[in-house]
């Protein structure tokens, strides 16, 4: 097209100078969230009410709220005592009277004029043997009942507000935005799909979700703009992927898998059914299409072996392998582990974390850099910008859910994609997984190793604490070790919660004075951490006085018993994570959860449940409907995205349908560049290149 002219969109000016804001609103709706038109489109009601019934008055019983039609009759305004102001209005239909009172709203007189009809909402009561209405929600009509009534006489949105904004002044500022783009909001989908789904159009679809007709219509938006939410996600995780892929191609690593094979009979034990059949999947993998996959797995379920495993596949094959980890201590442990494992196979394993001394760090930089480590574990150590594999060829990142999201892409950055594998003890619902993983395909394994012991968990009254005490002091004289855990490091400024500072104080030298007890906690140095780890390991101290730093993956063999104080403090994902630290070695662990004082009854049922079921996927269960995924996943701090609508877990059928569309949109049409998908292009790409690095997940 010549001579085109950028046709203006309303949608993207600012919210501003839409009637009804000016620069101070403006202020406040920013507050919100709000700057441009489309933000306001966007400002969905959090529920609405139904005002489009209309009764007669002598019908209006006392009860919830009703609607009628009126004249007013008569208007009264007087002041009464204490300088109180009250306005009383007279309104009549053909069967009958009803007084309007409103309190200290002098303004309003002028409002009302007699012999105008207006609609009225509100809670009738009786008064002297009148019906009476204190401040209804009213509005003077000028004609009939229509789409012009914002307030009441039809269904009616009930906004998130801020401060400074009523919910009368956001519905008119509302309205006067959906009448500024009145006729002028494109589509963002592309013809077949709205169709298929029977969506309304995206201009519709607004009008709708403020000022619907109906609440069947109501649903119909609510849809629409859910799979908006979802789709566009879509698009953007499976594009990008696909541009990565076009341009590096992840190495395949082609049988026989001879390392593997050696690796397989060292092992001091054979593999569960479970961690076999995981295993073959992603022998599949490297063979065929490439290694993308999450890996989910109780706590104690085996996944460092089959990550092991993963990782001799690339080195088999002359490619590098890197594991990260959340944590230096995990980092520390899993080298340990590893070198142990692979001692008799060729197999040179390395270190990276960032307490290392800058020499030695320096030198395995070198070694990675010209190829002659063929496994490194580490942390946030390893995508540094000064890192550089020779060909990485296989990244394992452990406990994902620590890690955000461009930490993780960061591994990939490198001349090659390298298979991934991530790890999680934290169960993901596949529908949920999809809108936050992209296309990483999914394994469980759903079998712990025989012999591994159950935890049991008791929960205790703050007040029962001593006969805790006299457990873990019966214990110590068995040698059988302790973890135990407070909620904060130091600082118990509040009330009733318990730190561990303080409270290794007290216990090493009053309560547990003939013991040898240790601190380990998160603000230690890492030498003073790894120390305080090797003195318990070796059985010279019997109790670790701790805190969440043990969370992740530290395998102790002989702590037994784990005393989590405040349990009421931790969401249940996170405590079943801290009980995996018990009953490892094979003896049964016992989790006692003491609880603070004054915990409410809501806690304790929580708690209860938890005690109840040593299941790691039907606790994150329960937590997932208790605190919602951002809490769980740690989704909120790591730039995962949120939805204003879509909940992943219940609105399954729609992430499933954007799923395939957004396939079979970029399998046809990858540029989005046909007649058809113009729309969709060009939404997507005003707004989700802004939000490119979420693209890059996995
Ligand atoms: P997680 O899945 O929590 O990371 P780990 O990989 O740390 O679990 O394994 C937990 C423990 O179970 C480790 O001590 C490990 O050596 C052991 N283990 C793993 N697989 C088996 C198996 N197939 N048989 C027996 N023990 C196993
Ligand atoms: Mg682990």
């Amino acid at each position: 097209m010549s001579g085109f002219i950028r046709e203006r969109n309303p949608l993207l000016e600012s919210s501003q100078f839409v009637k009804g804001v000016g620069p101070s609103r403006q202020v406040l709706l920013s507050k919100l969230g709000i700057q441009t038109v489309e933000d306001l489109l966007g400002h969905f009601p959090r529920k609405y009410y139904d005002r489009s019934r209309i009764v007669k008055i002598s019908g209006i019983d006392m009860g919830g709220e009703v609607t009628f039609v009126a004249s007013i009759l008569a208007v009264s305004s007087r002041k009464a005592r204490r300088g109180q102001s009250i306005l009383t209005v007279i309104a009549g239909d053909e069967t009958g009277n009803i007084e309007l009172v409103f309190f200290n709203q002098p303004y309003l007189e002028k409002r009302f004029h007699p012999g105008e009809k207006i609609v009225v909402s509100g809670v009738v009561s009786m008064y002297g043997g009148r019906k009476q209405m204190i401040s209804p929600e009213f509005e003077v009509l000028s004609g009939e009942l229509d789409r012009s009534l914002l307030h009441t006489g039809r269904i009616v949105p009930v906004y998130p507000l801020t401060s400074g904004i009523s919910q009368r002044m956001m519905r008119r500022i509302i309205s006067s935005a959906i009448e500024k783009c009145r006729g002028k909001i494109k589509e963002n989908l592309s013809p077949r799909i709205v169709l298929e789904e029977d969506f309304p159009s995206r201009e519709e679809a607004f009008r709708q979700i403020h000022y619907p007709d109906n609440f069947e219509q109501v649903e119909r938006a609510i849809r629409r703009f859910k799979f908006e939410e979802v789709f566009f996600l879509h698009l953007l995780l499976k594009s990008r992927r696909n541009n990565i892929l076009m341009k590096k191609e992840r190495p395949r690593f082609a049988p026989p898998h001879k390392m593997l094979e050696r690796f397989l009979e060292e092992l001091p034990f054979s593999l569960t059914g479970a961690q076999k059949k995981v295993l073959s999947e992603i022998v599949r993998d490297v063979e065929g299409k490439g290694l993308n996959r999450l890996l989910q797995g109780d706590v104690g379920s085996g996944k460092t072996v089959v990550a092991i495993a993963s990782m001799l596949l690339a080195v088999d094959k002359g490619y590098q392998s890197a594991m990260m980890v959340p944590t230096e201590i995990l980092a520390v442990q899993h080298f340990e582990r590893i070198k142990g494992y692979l001692r008799n196979l060729p197999v040179n394993v390395e270190l990276l974390i960032g307490s290392l001394d800058a020499g030695t760090k320096r030198e395995v930089q070198k070694k990675i850099e010209r190829g002659e480590v063929d496994i490194v574990v580490g942390t946030h150590a390893l995508i540094q910008e000064s890192i550089a594999f020779a060909q990485l060829g296989m990244a394992v990142i452990d406990e994902q859910h620590r890690f955000g999201v461009k930490q993780r892409a960061t591994l990939g950055r490198g001349k090659l994609l390298p298979n991934f594998l991530v790890m999680t003890a934290t169960p993901i619902p596949r529908s949920l997984a999809q809108t936050v993983y992209g296309d990483l395909d999914l394994s469980v394994i759903d079998e712990l190793p025989a012999g591994k012991r159950r935890v049991r968990t008791e929960l205790v009254q703050a007040e029962d604490r001593e006969k805790v005490f006299e457990q873990l002091e019966n214990a110590f004289q068995s040698d059988k070790q302790t973890f135990i855990l407070y909620p904060v490091i130091e600082d118990s400024s509040r009330e009733n919660i318990l730190s561990a500072v303080e409270q290794f104080e007290y216990l090493q030298h009053e309560r547990f004075k003939e013991y040898p007890l240790g601190l380990l906690h998160g603000r230690m140095s890492f030498e003073e951490k790894h120390k305080a780890i090797e003195l318990f390991k070796s059985g010279e101290i019997v109790a670790l006085v701790t805190t969440t730093v043990i969370e992740v993956g530290i395998d102790i063999p002989n702590a037994n018993i784990l005393v989590v104080n405040n349990p009421e403090r931790f969401g249940l994902a996170q405590l079943h994570q801290l009980r995996g630290r018990v009953g490892r070695g094979g003896d049964e662990g016992v989790c006692y959860l003491l609880l603070g004082e004054g915990v409410g009854a809501e806690s304790i049922d929580r708690l209860r449940f938890f005690a109840s079921t040593d299941d790691g996927f039907r606790v994150a269960e329960e937590d997932l409907r208790l605190r919602g995924p951002g809490e769980i996943w740690g989704f909120r701090q790591s730039g995962y995205p949120s939805f204003k609508l879509l909940n992943p877990l219940t609105d399954e059928d729609i992430v499933r349908k954007s799923w395939e569309e957004s396939s079979r949109i970029l399998s046809q049409d990858p540029e989005l560049k046909s007649g058809e998908n113009r729309l969709v292009a060009e939404y997507f790409y005003r707004y989700y290149k802004p939000k490119m690095e979420l693209a890059e997940i996995g």
